[in-house]
């Protein structure tokens, strides 16, 4: 099933003047449908469940033509990983969970003023940040806590 989004970035895709092939179609409709970060490999592996015919070589392209069409972006994980996300509508924050990538976007009011407080210090006029946050989430803090008592029942 096609979302409106995936829709949506299929018409942006085709207005640049790409074919739209049938992978091209699934890559883009994978991207657009997931609440975590995904990385070429992962893109591949799911669209190949779809449609067999799928290669690799396509999902670098179709993402890179992605990125280039600010659909999604890049995402450095601490780890030195990278993997894409949709991209947020204008300025906001990513909240990662590392166990399972997936992603949250938010917007902090009051970050500018605490950015700006530490500029102040350093004598800047602070005009940009970047911000993200890593963490768990919910779900896997969960399957931490069940791993864990389970191991304890085997000792
Ligand atoms: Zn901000
Ligand atoms: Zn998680």
């Amino acid at each position: 099933m096609t979302t409106d989004k995936s829709k949506e970035w299929l018409i942006i895709l085709q207005n640049k003047g790409y074919r739209i092939t049938k992978p091209m179609k699934i890559i883009v409709d994978i991207l657009a449908k997931s609440d975590r970060l995904l990385n070429p490999t992962e893109v591949y592996l799911q669209a190949k469940n779809i449609y067999s015919k799928v290669g690799l070589v396509t999902v670098y392209r179709t993402m890179e033509k992605m990125e280039q069409a600010d659909l999604i972006e890049r995402v450095h994980m601490p780890d030195g990983c990278q993997s894409f996300f949709q991209s947020s509508n204008g300025h906001q924050h990513l909240m990662i969970c590392t166990s399972c990538g997936k992603a949250h976007y938010f917007e902090g009011e009051n970050l500018n003023q605490f950015f700006q407080s530490i500029g102040n210090k350093f004598g800047y006029s602070v005009n940009n940040h970047w911000l993200q946050l890593f963490g768990r989430c919910e779900e896997c803090q969960k399957i931490n806590k069940e791993q864990s008592m389970n191991s304890e029942d085997s000792l």
